[in-house]
């Protein structure tokens, strides 16, 4: 157990590694709040209040339910307004307040339903390892009212518009969400001191090279909608324009440039 222990603590040491936020103000308004929840890898919650309640895009570390409500209060809002959370994974450290929530619906990808309803295991060893040392994070079925998606889909919630992109790999079911102009890709885009932003990070991610696929096809099924930011799950946005794109992908970038005569 303490060999686990251990093993945690030395998994933890790239996420300190990527600690602070970047540009949450930008994503920040009278009617929408960032909310980190956990030091030093700052998993975040990202809310917005509509004319009927409160849209969340993940839900923080454990003990995440104290900062969401006092988060919440500087918009005006509280955890029972919330009307719906847009979960993009379900690891532990974006899942933390749903007791707190659980008269929302929960917006899942299809594969990603039966780990969020503690009915199968995540694919990744630290995961594995946090479940054995830390217990089970998640709610059991029926805990949470879940509405999961196998597709690209598109959700009308009073005057909002969510547009909800499959691109798993960093877990099967993983998402983004696209929501008054903000991507939110979870941690399919991840950020850290030593190489800035580069897909997910391999030791959490089920399948590194699924996870890269994905991210390629989502920038290129974004580019209709022109999101003005995109946001990871540890409090890091960035403006998704070329250059942002060209040092996410790397090599896998799409050489879209006409052929030479
Ligand atoms: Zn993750």
């Amino acid at each position: 157990m303490r060999r686990i222990a251990r093993l945690l603590t030395l998994l933890a040491l790239p996420l300190a590694a990527a600690g602070c936020t970047m540009h949450l103000n930008a994503v920040e308004g009278p009617a929408s709040i960032a909310i980190p929840t956990s030091y030093p890898w700052e998993s975040t919650i990202y809310a917005v209040r509509t004319e009927s309640g409160v849209l969340l895009v993940d839900l923080g570390w454990t003990g995440a339910a104290r900062p969401l409500r006092r988060g919440l209060a500087r918009i005006g809002a509280r955890p029972e307004d919330v009307t719906d959370v847009f979960v993009t994974h379900s690891h532990r450290d974006h899942i933390g307040a749903w007791r707190a929530v659980q008269q929302a619906r929960f917006h899942v990808g299809a594969s990603e339903r039966a780990m969020l309803e503690s009915l199968k295991e995540h694919a990744d060893l630290p995961s594995r390892a946090g479940d054995l040392v830390l217990g089970n994070p998640a709610p059991w079925p029926g805990e949470v009212n879940v509405h999961s998606f196998s597709a690209d889909t598109v959700m009308v919630i009073g005057g909002d518009t969510v547009r909800a992109f499959l691109n798993p790999g960093h877990t099967a079911g993983s998402a983004s969400y696209l929501i008054r102009g903000v991507l939110y890709v979870g941690d399919a885009v991840y950020r850290s001191y030593v190489t800035g932003y580069r897909p997910a990070s391999h030791i959490f991610t089920a399948d590194h090279a699924q996870s890269r696929a994905s991210l390629v096809s989502l920038f290129d099924r974004v580019r209709p909608y022109s999101p003005a930011w995109v946001c990871t799950a540890h409090g890091k946005c960035a403006r998704p324009d070329e250059r942002f794109i060209r040092k996410v992908l790397g090599d896998a970038f799409p050489d879209t440039a006409p052929a030479p005569n």
